[in-house]
This record gives C-alpha cells, sequence and structure tokens, in this order.
C-alpha cells in the first residue's frame, strides 16, 4: 500500500474530528437553559466602575475599557497584517525611547510581541493633535490591556467581570460525538470539557451507538454575551449498561471530580494518548499487516488523527527513549513505574524538552502524530507494557481510586445528591433509529 498524502494537513483543525471519522449519523442534543439561575459574579475588576453622584443630573456616559469614551477621541479597528505597535505609535508622533520604555514595561504584563493579527483594539487621545494617550488590546473577551502611552507609560492587564450561568444539556450519541457535535454546530468546548472530565472512565475511541449523557455546566458571559464554556458541574455518561457519573467537589483540602462513591475520576493512566482521534487498528495477536502482507502481531492499539495532533504522556513517569528506529520512526517511552511503561510511535516530532531523563506529567503532550517509520497514515501506535510485556490497554483493569477523606464525604454526598437529582430531571431525547456505518481501510495502521 502506498504512503497516503499529506494532504489531511489541510483539514480545518476545528473540523477534523468530525472529518477523520468516517461513521454517519447525528446527535439529538437538547439544549436546556436556565437564563437567570445561579447567576453569581466571579473574580474581576468590574471595569469602569463610576460613583455614583446623585446631586447631579444623571448623563450616562459610554464606558469601556475602564474609560468613559465619549471624553475621547477614539480610533479603533482589528489588528491588520503587518501591524507592529511601535510602528503604529510612531506614526502617531510618539518617539521611539519612549516605545522602547512602553515595550520593556510590558514584558511582565503582556508582551507587545503578543498582539495578534484580527483581535480588537482602540486608541484613545484627549487631544488628536497631541497623540493618543492610551492604546487599548483585547487578547480575548475575558480582559483587556491597557498600554499607558503617557508619564509612567504603564501597562495593566484587565480580567472583565464574569457572568456563570448554569446550563444543562442531555444528548443521545448515533456515531462519534465529536462528528455530531460538529455537524450540530455544538460547543466543541462544552465537547472537549466533557471528554476532559470524564476521560480516566469513558473511552471516547467506544463511543456506542445510543449512549447518552448528560452535563451541568457554567456558561460564561462576559457583558451581557456568552463567550465561553466555564467548568462542568456534574457528568452522566451511559454506554451500554455502564453509567458513569462525575462531580465537581472543592473543599479547603481537596477538589476535582469525583465519581458517586466520592473516589476521584483521576487515575494513574489516560483511555488514550490523542483526542479527537479513532482506533484504526486494535491489540491483536493475528493481525495481518496491510505493509508486509502477512500475519503479524500487533502488539499496540493505532489511533488515526491528522499529522500534527497533540500526543499525550498516559500517566506520569520519567522517559526512556525518544528516539528514531526504521520501523518505529520517531518514537518515545516513558517509564511510570516498576510495573508499567508506554510506548507512542510514528510521530511526525517530539515536544519541546522531550527528551531521554526528563520527567513528564499527565497529560503533557510530548509528541505530535506523524507517520515515520513503517506506516501507511498519520496515527500513533500506542503500546503498553506490563512487566516487560506489551498487552491490550484496553483490557486492562487499575484498582479504584482511594475516596475522599471521611470527613470530606458528608458534604460531598449533600452536593452529589443536588446535582444527581437535577441530572435525572433532564430528559433525553431518543434519536430516530439510524444505521450505523462500518469503517473499514486500513490508513494509519503500522508495523507490528
Ligand atoms: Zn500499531
Amino acid at each position: 500500500m502506498e504512503k497516503r498524502s499529506t494532504s489531511v494537513q489541510n483539514f480545518d483543525r476545528y473540523f477534523f474530528a468530525g472529518l477523520v471519522l468516517a461513521a454517519l449519523g447525528s446527535l439529538l442534543f437538547v439544549l436546556i437553559g436556565t437564563p437567570g439561575q445561579s447567576n453569581r459574579q466571579v473574580a474581576g475588576t468590574p471595569a469602569g466602575s463610576v460613583e455614583q453622584l446623585d446631586a447631579f443630573p444623571a448623563v450616562i456616559p459610554t464606558l469601556r475599557y475602564g474609560f468613559a469614551l465619549d471624553t475621547f477621541q477614539v480610533e479603533e479597528g482589528q489588528i491588520e497584517p503587518g501591524m507592529i505597535l511601535g510602528q503604529l505609535l510612531q506614526d502617531r508622533g510618539m518617539d521611539y525611547k519612549a516605545i522602547e520604555q512602553l515595550a520593556r514595561n510590558a514584558d511582565s504584563v503582556f508582551r507587545v510581541t503578543k498582539i495578534r493579527l484580527g483581535k480588537p483594539y482602540a486608541l484613545l487621545s484627549r487631544d488628536a493633535a497631541q497623540g493618543p494617550d492610551y492604546f487599548i488590546y483585547e487578547p480575548n473577551a475575558y480582559e483587556y490591556v491597557v498600554y499607558h502611552l503617557r508619564d509612567a507609560l504603564e501597562v495593566k492587564r484587565v480580567r472583565r467581570p464574569v457572568e456563570k450561568r448554569i446550563r444543562a444539556s442531555a444528548g443521545q450519541i448515533n456515531s462519534s460525538l465529536w462528528q455530531a457535535m460538529v455537524e450540530n454546530g455544538m460547543s466543541f468546548e462544552l465537547a472537549a470539557k466533557m471528554e476532559g472530565v470524564l476521560q480516566w472512565s469513558v473511552d471516547f475511541h467506544h463511543l456506542q451507538k445510543g449512549d447518552q449523557f448528560k452535563l451541568i455546566y457554567e456558561e460564561d458571559f462576559v457583558q451581557g454575551e456568552q463567550v465561553g464554556i466555564g467548568d462542568i458541574k456534574a457528568a452522566y455518561y451511559k454506554s451500554g449498561e455502564k453509567t458513569y457519573y462525575a462531580f465537581y467537589y472543592q473543599s479547603e483540602d481537596e477538589e476535582g471530580y469525583y465519581d458517586l462513591e466520592g473516589r476521584p475520576m483521576k487515575a494513574p493512566f489516560l483511555k488514550a494518548p490523542v483526542k479527537y482521534s479513532r482506533i484504526s487498528s486494535r491489540y491483536n495477536l493475528r493481525r495481518y499487516h496491510p505493509i508486509l502482507k502477512r500475519v503479524r502481531p500487533h502488539y499496540g492499539t493505532d489511533y488515526a488523527a491528522p499529522y500534527g495532533t497533540p500526543i499525550y504522556a498516559v500517566g506520569d513517569g520519567v522517559v526512556t527513549h525518544a528516539a528514531y528506529t526504521s520501523g518505529n520512526g520517531r518514537y518515545v517511552k516513558i517509564r511510570h513505574n516498576d510495573t508499567y511503561q508506554t510506548q507512542y510511535l510514528h510521530m511526525q516530532g517530539f515536544a519541546d524538552g522531550i527528551r531521554k531523563g526528563v520527567q513528564v506529567r499527565q497529560g503533557q503532550v510530548i509528541g505530535y502524530v506523524g507517520s515515520t517509520g513503517l506506516a501507511t497514515g498519520p496515527h500513533v501506535c500506542f503500546r503498553f507494557w506490563k512487566n516487560g510485556k506489551q498487552v491490550n490497554h484496553l483490557r486492562l483493569n487499575f484498582p479504584a481510586e482511594d475516596p475522599l477523606p471521611e470527613a470530606e464525604l458528608p458534604a460531598y454526598f449533600e452536593l452529589r445528591d443536588q446535582y444527581l437529582a437535577r441530572l435525572e430531571a433532564l430528559p433525553v431525547a431518543e434519536s430516530p433509529v439510524e444505521q450505523a456505518t462500518a469503517q473499514g481501510g486500513e490508513q494509519g495502521a503500522d508495523n507490528p
């Protein structure tokens, strides 16, 4: 079989999950908003808080970035190609030394080199003839940076107040979660966060038609607009006969997601080393090899994903190999403890700093998906070693983690029961039966 072309690289990152998955289908996704409920203000300096002076007639100023904009001449837009802050300011009469000083002052707050194309900015001038007084840049909807262009040339980063609204979603999966999310225009961020919460217990490469999920989560609002997803508070996932629950709990000493019994969701190993991928070849001792054209055991699990997809260390450990062989291509091997090692083959490249002897944490990016070595397409061949032998990690069972300390349990159970009641009240719309499409082909397979 020929090497596959690298056209996969051109896939839009936000859609690759949907595109690499061949199954068709759809997801019924019910979004049940509960606006006005459980709103609370969180950290942040209220932008533009102004003292109320009752004695004067109220003239409501246009407040933005903490300034009464009516008192300035405002020039605003989006950062364009080739736009450099230094040049922009020099063109408006600011002297070079002051610009240099400003850039130095910005280093510890928000480096001017981090200013990105397409992001909003504004220049505020009290008197246009004198040049601008402030440059304001918005790296994202949650915050903005004020560069003072006079006097001490201060730079300040301001967090906007975020309003958290509690939302609930429930749905049924008819193919892949990722494809369904993309197809239905649902939030990729929410799907990613759900996977994040359940990644130690649910194998998202094993989703079955008819799987159901329910989520209670925060939506972040800034200045009345929904800007993102906050934390997932509770998650339920049903796959076949198995059900999984995760509840977010925080106390003085403990923080994280816990199951029905108060055991941490976090386990020593992640279920998979890549996200949004699909298994293209399983651990199989009698596998017909697509390149060698004969039966040779496959001691790993192949996850097909586009070139450059990050590969994560599935557990904490020490890198014992970051090397190249003609069969494995670029590969990393990690020693987790006396019993377990994991290995990741065919990488396009290693992540920065990944070399022999380096400590890595669970979830740390160690490299990127490629097709180096004996591989027909971009994928990572993931191998799990137990006591020096390669085993099928999808069949491994690990001892359960210890639950929260006794003293924490009553408070945890109370919270859990509140979430449980809300989850139970959430309806899941069932979808019409659709034909599952078989995934075939040998792409993304590799050497034994
Ligand atoms: Zn493999």
